[in-house]
């Protein structure tokens, strides 16, 4: 189909979305609160945007505007371990969804320090550790804290095609308030899972989640994973391999939206990947990427409208991996 045509198609589909939903904007659901910075956010925008797989490009409601990305981050950080470390990734983390909220200990205690999956708190964390050596090992002294973030910046600017930065204030209000975080990274590191300074580490972890970026930038950004792993932009092979971006796909379905994975993969059927600043990632493999952004949050922490403008765009185009 003319790449044109697809874009004509979506198009009135998000705009009908976005006009649906507006009423309820600030209706339900709240935002997250135990991170300060976030706390301060409008609960009352909506942004909707998609990518084809074809490069067309349509976006509706606050599309432009930036957020806080948080968990949407683990995303891309798993995308760069997967490509540095292949396989050998997996025997620090496993792949089987949680059940438990995103940042929940419980579980790490039973199972000596190795977390669930790399989309809960502890798994991102564990990721971030591999990015930290990673880093180490490029020749990084480690002396200006640590490259792994210039890692994840260059990853994020060359999928966008434009400039991607961190939110100093989130990261720092973060790191101020992390206590939960902290004591994760601290809990693996005592079971002999964390290799680098807990302090790195962590530093690592919440500059990722205190990237901002847009609707647009992220439907973009995820774009690889609806084409086997080719480069959103120039289309050249090689962000992931095929096997890798299917495993990707798979992880975001099973254990993308933490606790609520199976309403979500039973009410909307699409790979996805949520964050605390609500956002979230959908991928409809070898057609499209979408990005959702609504702040407010419902109990599992999943962005509440995001979630409903995902239902209806799956119910309209009938897009959906099963
Ligand atoms: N930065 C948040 C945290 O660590 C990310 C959580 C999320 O988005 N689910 O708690």
């Amino acid at each position: 189909m003319n790449p044109m045509t697809q874009t004509m198609k979506f198009q009135p589909v998000l705009d009908e979305i976005a006009a649906t939903l507006r009423p309820q904007l600030g209706q339900g659901g709240t935002v997250a609160s135990y991170i300060p910075a976030l706390a301060r956010v409008d609960a009352r925008q909506f942004g909707i945007a998609l990518r084809t797989c074809e490069g067309e490009e349509a976006g509706a409601g606050d599309f432009e505007t930036p957020f806080s990305i948080q968990s949407v981050s683990k995303l891309f950080t798993l995308t760069l371990a997967m490509q540095r470390m292949g396989d050998t990734l997996w025997e620090r983390i496993g792949r089987e969804p949680s059940g438990n909220p995103f940042n929940s200990l419980v579980q790490l205690e039973n199972e000596q320090g190795k977390p669930r999956n790399p989309f809960i708190n502890a798994g991102a964390i564990a990721v971030a550790d591999r990015l930290v050596s990673q880093a180490l090992a490029n020749g990084d002294n480690g002396s200006n804290g640590n490259s792994a973030k210039a890692d994840i910046l260059a990853l994020m600017t060359s999928l966008c095609g434009e400039p991607i930065g961190f939110d100093d204030e989130v990261a720092q209000s973060e790191a101020d308030t992390g206590f939960r975080n902290i004591a994760l990274a601290n809990f693996m590191k005592s079971f002999g899972k964390i290799d680098n300074d807990v302090a790195a580490v962590l530093d690592t972890y919440f500059h990722q989640c205190a990237l901002r970026m847009s609707c647009r930038q992220l439907a973009r950004a995820a774009a690889f994973l609806c084409r086997d792993g080719a480069h959103p932009l120039d289309g050249e092979p090689g962000i992931t391999g095929e096997r890798q971006t299917r495993r990707i796909n798979a992880l975001m379905l099973t254990c993308g939206t933490y606790d609520a994975a199976g309403d979500v993969a039973f009410s909307i059927g699409l790979p996805c990947k949520s964050g605390v600043g609500g956002g979230i990632v959908a991928v409809v493999p070898d057609k499209l990427t979408l990005c959702v952004w609504s702040p407010a949050l419902d109990a599992t922490g999943n962005s509440l409208l995001g979630m409903k403008a995902l239902e209806m765009f799956v119910a309209r185009t009938g897009l959906s991996v099963f």
